[in-house]
């Protein structure tokens, strides 16, 4: 790769997701050659993919490019790759452009989707982890309203309004929740000559509620906000099969679905190269101690949802949110700036601000440490704490004005193919 000598030390940053960008932008004073290689050019706010994927948001409004998030930086720079091998011996990153040597190495790759090896549903199903795949839901979703309004087969027509998801985590209600809404208020007035009460939607969940990493009562609440929005959710269901048009469950059942959206679990983004022991093996995640390095490694660290650190409060290593993600990001830029000078590191400790999920208009649930609320209150706090958290000014102002347009309107106004999905054959 072409960087120029600047004769300080190298730190390699793999990932722009909450961790790689926190760490990044917390290096400003310490003296190294900060390199962030991520294989998109832009930074994702995943928390709100479920508005793009449902016409709420424009991709753009939760994206920020990442060489912005960091001009001020003299020392930073940006590559756009994607990282296939480590080599921790000879401390080298191979990626699709090129190979570069490192001092420091942080992995913050953060999860991609599991399939639980299920390979037919991994071929078929409709994942929601990226700003493509987001997309790739709108367009799916709308074609198949496009397509239904035009299908004189009932039975066609019921697979094309079937909406399917599995995974009653915070995604999965939300996106259910979504979905509802443009029944109820956005889909009756664009298609007028289509039955929309046809569209169906289904929320299947493997284990005894939904919102699992919530507290009961969060799951109590969200089940009768989604049943009331018109959700049909299904609880201790597993999802064993999926062709690309019918669904089967683990009981047999099976469902005619055009619209089949995986939202059931997460694995580490891991990269080849390492032992295999300094990895979780079930959950993909390196193992690192209490400074984030990783076990074996004093220059090797990981950072966010690729990090598995055990400790008192977190015996089984912390949530995959982007709270710990954050806050790993900036004690690892202090200790850095610790290690340079020879001092001692500050162990980390996760400050829990708390959960959230939205379940619609003026819906949602909320743990913020002892308390546990939900309904209007709730969902303003969830409104205004991702506003907070989105990256950038611009991004702020447009999605603040979209969603009071769309909550005046009772609309989500980019219903729109913008490129056409084609399903797998
Ligand atoms: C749909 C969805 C909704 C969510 N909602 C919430 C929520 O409401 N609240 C909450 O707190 N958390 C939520 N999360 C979880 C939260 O987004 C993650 O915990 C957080 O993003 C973790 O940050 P990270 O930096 O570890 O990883 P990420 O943000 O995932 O970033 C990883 C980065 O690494 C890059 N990368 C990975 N592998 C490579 C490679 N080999 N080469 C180059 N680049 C690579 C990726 O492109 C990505 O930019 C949600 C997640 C999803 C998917």
């Amino acid at each position: 790769m072409n960087l120029p000598d600047t004769g300080q030390k190298r730190i390699v940053i793999i990932g722009g997701g909450f961790a790689g960008i926190s760490l990044a932008k917390n290096l400003k004073e310490v003296d190294l050659q900060v390199v962030l290689i991520d294989r998109h050019n832009y930074h994702t706010f995943q928390p709100l993919l479920y508005q793009v994927s449902t016409s709420g948001l424009e991709p753009d409004s939760i994206a920020y490019p990442l060489r912005k998030v960091l001009k001020e930086l003299d020392n930073f720079y940006f590559r756009m790759a994607s990282v296939q091998r480590i080599d921790p011996d000879g401390q080298t990153v191979f990626t699709d452009i090129g190979n570069l040597g490192y001092d420091y190495l942080v992995l913050a790759t953060g999860t991609k989707t599991n399939f639980f090896g299920n390979q037919n549903i991994a071929r078929y199903a409709m994942p929601m982890k990226t700003v493509p795949q987001a997309l790739d839901i709108r367009s799916l979703m709308l074609q198949n309203f496009e397509k239904a309004d035009d299908c004189l087969d009932p039975v066609e027509r019921k697979a094309l309004l079937n909406f399917c998801i599995v995974g009653a985590g915070p995604t999965g209600v939300e996106l259910a929740g979504a979905f509802a809404e443009l029944k109820n208020n956005v889909f009756p007035k664009d298609y007028r000559h289509l039955n929309v009460d046809e569209m169906e939607i289904n929320l299947f969940e493997g284990g005894p509620r939904v919102l699992p990493p919530m507290s009961e009562n969060a799951s109590k609440r969200a089940a009768e906000f989604l049943k009331a929005l018109g959700v049909r959710v299904h609880l201790n269901v597993i999802a064993s099969d999926y062709d690309g048009e019918r669904l089967t469950l683990k009981d047999g059942t099976t469902l005619n679905t055009k619209n089949f959206i995986w939202t059931a679990g997460v694995t580490g983004a891991a990269i080849e190269g390492f032992a295999t022991h300094v990895l979780v093996e079930r959950l993909n995640r390196y193992k690192v101690n209490r400074f984030n390095q990783v076990e074996g490694y004093d220059t090797v660290f990981a950072i966010g949802d690729i990090a598995y650190m055990e400790t008192e409060d977190f015996p089984k290593g912390h949530p995959q949110v982007a709270q710990p993600a954050i806050q790993q990001g900036e004690l690892l830029a202090d200790n850095l700036g610790r290690m340079l000078q020879g001092k001692e590191l500050k162990p980390f400790t996760y400050r829990d601000k708390g959960t959230m999920a939205t379940i619609g208009r003026n819906k949602a649930v909320a743990d913020i440490k002892k308390l546990k609320f939900a309904g209007f209150f709730a969902w303003f706090i969830w409104m205004f704490v991702h506003l907070m958290a989105l990256v950038g000014f611009r991004n702020k102002v447009v999605v603040f004005f979209n969603w009071a347009y769309n909550y005046i309107n009772y609309d989500k106004a980019a219903r729109l193919i913008m490129r056409r999905f084609k399903p797998k054959a």
